[in-house]
């Protein structure tokens, strides 16, 4: 073990600082910065995270040198403060706080007034001259140590916590509603029925020993790294379990020592819409705690200004001097004790996607940041809540004339959700794995729920404001949420909730719609359909003009910085005319994958498809194909339209024949009937053409070699269109691709029939235009041996959907029966169909490298689901490919991913106005680049 495992901080300099994440996690780095800033923190320490890894190595014991380092900075703490640990008559007390490198909102336990006891309580009584206060303090602690340390918190949903009810039950027998309502010595006699629980639950009694109180919170706080939740939580944010967590000790200031004490949390800027105010709540005479789990509704920060503008005056400083320091939008937690200011912590602020695409924008107008840090600074996948729905405003207005809307809440979480009420998180993940739309509905959540959260459309509690559990998790995942909707009554047992509106009583059961509109806070009864986002209306309604959207000047703004920044091209994956015009309108260059078959189930056509495959010899097929020809030319000329000037990659035909077959007798019949041949012809041709395995049977350009006719076809309608709307003027670009090439005399084979159609064609129809003629690799044999394929070759576009299956042997349409087990038991990282496998990766790489080996110009793309995920994008960067091609909606997406790849790769170059130059320049350098 290193020697120093003891951070100090407090005074004029702390030991640590911000750039010391990894050793001290958010909190305990942020905590020395701020001291380091002069200002005002409470004094504590930091123990490290290497105690955590090394408190889990050795069957959870701390390392030797611990206990003396503790006691030293314990010490220092009360010189500064004037006040001991365990005296009777001038106690300090402490805080006990996780805090991993990366935050985890209300996963890991805290432990607060810790140092409280039967000896401590007479001095703090004495000194502080509030003896409310002092058995409010002592209840709190007792509770919350009965609840972490000796675990005695609910295990199950359903479960209620045992000192709240002993709470509750307290309160009814005072006849009083609020916690505050309750006397000293209602609040004395909770302690010792607090107590009393402790010793009837576990039969021990309640440590009164401050230091065996201080070493078993700092055991449970470093033992909640491992819970339940705190795990899930990880899981979905990506975070290693080897970073451990710190645990920071801290002296306590109080805000609940009467009204002149308060509590608060605020954020620099507005974490939802991320306009550039001042925003945040707090509470006068309480804890943090009760701000952050929701048990009361606080005030929001402009009335401070009101009560107390001093105050006001010196957290507004503070928010200045901490926005100018981190150059970002930070989340402060504050006490005020007794009229004096105490920061407690602050952390970059977490912030929807609308918030975070806003602040990067503008902080780079304020000057704060540059372009290329407010890149940085959005997840790519925030964009889709820039292009989230909101409700139809005809159909919420009409629900409200006919008084559905039920009751206001706080606008927690932007955007329009409905779904069907779930009153749990078990419940919610039962109703959607059937396909349902749920609404989570609590009273207030806690991190159990996150479940729960995490498949809802969004989330409405009763309690709790803006930075309550429920509205920092749902803004962070992105979901619609209200909160704090007080008059909501639930009842969990009976699965219902009531609410007192003018009509009078309207209860809801389980399984009711309930729509919410997390922009405004309203609560609706019933469904309401839900619309596309300002950027939708602006970009494909066009029903909105540009000038009048705010939220489209933003994202015009970030997909023009990305876009003079990425080295990669963006594709789309489009088989239609409409999806060609949203994809040009989101950005896309080119079309990286037209599937042809996505054609074939449209109009008539399926009957000439059937008629193809169920034809006897190659006159029938034909004859098929022949009607078959027309649909296909003017599908590909619509295309062609659409995408104008820009490159077409048109697949040929892909999947096994038996999926255009009818399967049932009925449909056999119709068939039979149609054309004209007898039904057991065609229910053996059906059967003949069964396979065991048909993703590894007759497929891809195994079809086309058998059936040449049937790649000739395709050829012909494809260049056909292509000469048609060349003479309309349009510069066409077609680029034919063969599937599931494995061996070069594969597509040595169908690139002939290919050719020969275009130089037909265009001898025909008297028009030249630009072709090309390439394949996907997606059989590992492909990319193992890409340098002869690639001689065969104008272009590589990897299928990485079929590499993936191939690669693993994994069947990606049976993978879901266990893929979801390999994740959550850590076999698998994550899910290889969404984010590149690194085996995979390697074949992908090695394919690119034996390519270009043989034909250096050679043209790279990707064309499976992979190319719209970030993390594989940043990959397909390094590994020189030149596009990326994902559906329409992904593009702002790749646009982003793409630019902050380049970003990241520190030796390429921003985009210059030649294409050209730049292509090379980098093309060079991604090369050396390691993922
Ligand atoms: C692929 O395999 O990655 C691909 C794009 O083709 P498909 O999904 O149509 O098999
Ligand atoms: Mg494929």
């Amino acid at each position: 073990m290193p020697k120093k495992l003891v951070y100090y901080f407090g005074g004029k300099k702390a030991d640590g600082t911000a750039a010391m994440k990894p050793l001290l996690g958010g909190k305990g780095a942020n905590l020395a910065e701020m001291v380091n800033l002069k200002l005002p923190v409470p004094p504590g320490f930091t123990i490290t995270t290497e105690v955590c890894i090394h408190y889990y190595k050795h069957n959870r014991t701390f390392p030797k040198e611990l206990k003396k380092q503790v006691a030293d900075s314990l010490k220092k703490i009360e010189k500064q403060i004037g006040a001991k640990f365990g005296d009777k008559q001038n106690p300090l007390l402490v805080s006990v706080r996780s805090g991993a490198r990366a935050s985890m909102p209300g996963m890991m336990d805290t432990i607060l007034n810790l140092g409280l006891n039967d000896e401590t309580v007479p001095g703090l009584i004495a000194k502080s001259g509030n003896e409310r206060f002092v058995y409010d303090s002592y209840r709190r602690f007792v509770q919350m140590y009965g609840d972490v340390v000796l675990d005695l918190k609910p295990q199950n949903k359903d479960e209620r916590d045992p000192f709240e009810i002993i709470l509750e039950n307290k309160k009814k027998s005072r006849g009083v509603k609020m916690d505050t309502d309750l006397t000293a010595s209602d609040l004395k006699e909770l302690v010792a029925e607090f107590k009393a629980e402790i010793f009837n639950k576990l039969g021990k009694t309640f440590p009164e020993d401050p230091m065996e109180q201080l070493w078993g919170s700092i055991g449970a706080v470093f033992g909640s790294w491992m819970n339940e939740r705190a795990i899930v939580y990880r899981r979905l944010n990506d975070i290693p379990e080897s970073w451990g967590t710190a645990v920071n000790i801290q002296s306590m200031v109080f805000g609940n020592m009467g009204e002149s004490s308060g509590t608060g949390v605020a954020f620099t800027r507005d974490p939802a819409s991320g306009e550039n105010i001042f925003y945040g709540e707090y509470l006068m005479n309480a804890q943090g705690e009760d701000v952050v789990a929701g048990i009361r509704t606080p005030l929001p920060i402009s009335t401070l200004n009101e009560q107390n503008p001093v105050i006001y005056g010196q957290l507004e400083a503070v928010r200045r001097n901490l926005e100018k320091h981190y150059k970002d939008m930070m989340d402060i937690e504050f006490t005020i004790q007794d009229g004096t200011l105490y920061i407690l912590q602050c952390r970059v602020g977490k912030r929807t996607g609308i918030s975070a695409v806003r602040i990067a924008v503008e902080m780079v107008t304020e000057k704060l940041i540059g372009e290329r840090e407010a890149l940085s600074r959005i997840e790519p996948d925030q964009l889709n809540q820039l292009l989230r729905p909101v409700f139809d405003t005809k159909e919420k207005d009409e629900a409200i004339k006919q008084g559905r809307l039920l009751a206001k809440g706080l606008n927690a979480g932007p955007g329009a959700a409905t779904g069907k009420i779930y009153f749990n998180a078990t419940d919610c993940e039962d109703a959607a794995a059937r396909g349902e739309k749920v609404m989570l509905v609590r009273s207030e959540t806690s991190p159990e729920d996150i479940k729960g959260m995490n498949v809802a459309e969004g989330i409405l509690t009763a309690r709790g404001g803006m930075t309550s559990h429920a509205a920092l998790v749902a803004r962070q995942m992105g979901k619609v949420c209200v909160a704090g909707c007080g008059v909501l009554e639930m009842d969990y047992s009976a699965r219902t909730m009531s609410v007192e509106t003018l009509k009078g009583l309207v209860t809801l059961n389980e399984g009711d719609w309930l729509s919410i509109d997390g922009s405004t806070g309203e609560v609706i009864e019933g469904k309401i359909q839900t619309k596309d986002s300002e950027i939708i209306q602006v970009l494909l309604e066009k029903s909105l003009n540009p000038a009048d959207s705010a939220m489209f000047a933003i994202y015009e703004k970030v997909m023009s910085w990305s876009d003079k920044f990425r080295r990669l091209k963006v594709r789309t994956n489009a088989d239609q005319p409409d999806q060609c015009r949203n994809a040009v309108a989101f950005g896309a260059e080119g079309i990286g994958l037209c599937r042809t078959e996505h054609m074939f189930f449209g109009g008539d056509r399926i009957d000439a498809v059937r008629e193809m495959i169920l034809a006897d010899n190659v006159e029938e097929r034909k004859v098929a194909l022949d009607k078959l020809f027309p649909f296909q030319r003017d599908d590909f000329a619509g295309i062609f339209r659409a995408m104008g000037d820009r490159h077409v990659t048109i697949r040929t035909l892909d999947p096994p024949l038996h999926e255009f077959l009818p399967h049932t007798e009925q449909d056999q019949r119709e068939l039979a009937e149609k054309v004209g041949k007898p039904f057991m012809d065609i229910k053996n041709k059906v059967d003949s053409l069964h396979e065991f395995n048909p993703m590894m049977g007759h497929r891809g350009c195994r079809l086309g070699i058998v059936f040449p006719e049937i790649t000739a076809m395709q050829a012909k309608a494809i260049f056909s269109a292509a000469a048609l709307v060349k003479k309309e003027g349009v510069n066409v670009h077609p680029e034919v691709m063969i599937p599931l090439v494995g061996n070069y005399l594969e597509l040595r084979n169908q690139v002939k029939v290919v050719r020969n159609i275009a130089d037909q064609v265009i001898k025909d129809e008297g028009v030249a235009f630009e072709y090309s003629t390439g394949t996907m690799i997606e059989i590992p044999r492909a990319a193992i041996t890409a340098d002869e394929i690639a001689g065969e070759a104008d272009f590589f576009s990897f299928g990485t959907n079929d590499l993936t299956q191939m690669t693993f042997g994994l069947s990606r349409d049976d993978a879901g029966k266990f893929l979801p087990y390999y994740i959550s038991h850590d076999i698998l990282p994550c899910d290889p169909f969404v984010t590149i496998d690194s085996g995979v990766a390697t074949l992908v790489k090695m394919a690119v490298e034996k390519g270009r080996s043989v034909k250096p110009k050679l043209k790279i793309g990707i064309c499976g689901e992979h190319g719209g995920d970030p993390q594989t994008i940043h990959f397909c960067h390094n590994a020189g490919l030149d596009y990326v091609s994902c559906s329409p909606f992904r593009l702002p997406i790749a646009r982003l991913a793409a630019a902050q790849a380049a970003l990241k790769d520190s030796k390429a170059a921003p985009k210059k106005k030649s294409a050209k130059s730049v292509s090379k320049t980098k093309k060079k350098t991604a090369k050396k680049k390691k993922k």
